[in-house]
């Protein structure tokens, strides 16, 4: 018998370019939603934000963000830029991706030791982030 749990987290950012780690509330997800062996769903339901699985090491952390940044280029003449100011973070989230897929394995959120999960904000501060994780399996 298949089962489907589904939760929304809310999140904030401080920065423009932030990375907020979310795995304690995804690995909450798995134990409330009793599913011992399926798939967890972590997706951000914005177009200027991502979903990455990686290490929390702080110097790495910078050396993520620093990286989206060149490779976003927010100081370039966008032309989304003429109506809303934040093409890169749009550019961000098409390459990134909104969303990742985690095993589920005996209950547990199957992940590498070095592998937390992070909102990526791109177009932040923002007071409400929203996080959709979805289980499902048996
Ligand atoms: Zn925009």
């Amino acid at each position: 018998m298949c089962k489907v749990y589904h939760e929304v987290i809310r999140v904030s950012t401080a920065r423009q370019f932030d990375l907020i780690d979310i795995t304690e509330y995804v690995e909450e997800a798995v134990r409330k939603s009793g599913i011992k062996n399926g798939l967890c769903l972590v997706f951000a339901p914005h177009a200027t934000a991502a979903i990455i699985a990686n290490e929390r090491e702080y110097g790495l952390l910078q050396d993520i963000l620093s990286f989206i940044r060149e490779l976003t280029q927010p100081s370039r003449d966008w032309k989304h830029n003429a109506i809303d100011d934040n093409a890169h973070a749009h550019i961000g989230s098409a390459i990134i991706g909104a969303e990742r897929m985690f095993p589920v394995v005996d209950g547990k959120l199957a992940r590498g030791t070095w592998q937390n999960i992070f909102l990526v904000e791109m177009d932040g501060p923002r007071s409400v982030r929203n996080v959709i994780i979805i289980v499902i399996g048996s």
